[in-house]
């Protein structure tokens, strides 16, 4: 296990790619095992970095298992697959990933994908994607979809720079920020909305029939969130909108895919954070203070945090919210 000093952590994880590989630089190892929960879907190819499990009849999510080191996707995604389209679900880590995801769309759909969808700009969603068009398996070019937002954000802020993601990103179809949009794949029609809270601009990719919804980092399902850039408020609003009444299967952004008890217990999580923060502002706690002396109620569950920071940017984004 890397040592690393509180100052050398706090420089590495705010991003919410360098989150999960410091995580994984902190998993034990069983703990890299419960990561790679019993599937909820159909397992069709498994690989160091993460599982293809089926959801439904054309629909593919990759549950990515970064804990055990490999980065090459760290963030979920999948494919959804009509008679005449293929929309692919972020770009990942690296561009590697994208052209795997994208290959196994050719194996699985029967084409490379005509799509891409990128739901914010954090660098394990987004800095692989110039994959899709680059890969020397690519038989055609996807248009890659982002808002306005997410675009400008991952040329701001993704580093190492880099030029294939650059003109990928600059090429974009922009989505629109406020409101749904939908692609029509022949037979099938995926939404597009936006959302935020998570970040800036986050969006969310739905299936009506069969009921999937591709959350993005929005919902993560048995590790703690990376607050690094969330307003709380908006996030418990976007996650409340994404919630159905109907039996529902959810691809969390992070971590294994949910039912209905899983995305309450992340809801139940957040609202605990929420009141711990309430509290410690009043009893005039620092972020780092509160942080240092929480614990997540039993009754939640196990949630893997690997370190306390993570707690720590948590108030502190409530405290922002909460002014001072
Ligand atoms: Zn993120």
């Amino acid at each position: 296990m890397p040592r690393l000093s509180r100052r050398d952590f706090l420089a590495q994880s705010g991003s919410c790619a360098a989150h999960l590989a410091l995580a994984a630089a902190f998993a034990p190892r069983a703990l890299s095992a419960a990561w790679a929960r019993a599937p909820l879907g159909e397992l069709v190819a498994t690989e160091p970095f993460g599982s293809l499990e089926k959801v439904a009849d054309g629909i593919w999510a990759l549950i990515s298992t970064p804990l055990g080191g490999d980065r090459t996707t760290l963030s979920n995604g999948g494919i959804i697959a009509g008679r005449s389209g293929v929309v692919a679900i972020e770009g990942f880590n690296q561009p590697a990933g994208a052209a795997w995801l994208a290959t196994k769309a050719r194996e699985l759909a029967g084409q490379w994908p005509t799509h891409v969808v990128v739901t914010h700009y954090h660098a394990d969603h987004a800095n692989g994607v110039a994959g899709y068009l680059t890969s020397e398996a690519a038989t055609s070019k996807p248009t890659v979809r982002a808002t306005e937002r997410t675009r400008n954000l991952v040329l701001e802020k993704n580093q190492p720079a880099d030029a294939a993601r650059a003109s990928a990103m600059q090429g974009i179809v922009v989505l629109p920020a406020s409101e749904p949009s939908t692609i029509d794949l022949g037979g099938r029609r995926v939404r597009i909305i936006p959302r935020s809270g998570h970040t800036d601009s986050d969006v969310s990719v739905e299936v009506d029939d069969p009921s999937v919804v591709f959350t993005g980092d929005l919902v993560w399902n048995g590790m703690f969130p990376n607050y690094v850039d969330a307003v709380p408020t908006k996030l418990a609003a976007s996650v409340k909108a994404l919630r159905r009444e109907r039996q529902t299967i959810y691809v969390p952004g992070h971590g294994a895919l949910a039912r209905e008890a899983d995305f309450d217990r992340y809801v139940a999580m957040l609202g605990e954070i929420e009141q711990a923060a309430r509290k410690a502002k009043q009893d005039g706690k620092t972020p780092a203070e509160a942080g240092a002396a929480y614990a997540l109620p039993a009754s939640l569950g196990e949630w893997t945090l690997f370190n306390r920071i993570f707690f720590e940017r948590a108030f502190s984004a409530w405290y922002r919210e909460l002014g001072g």
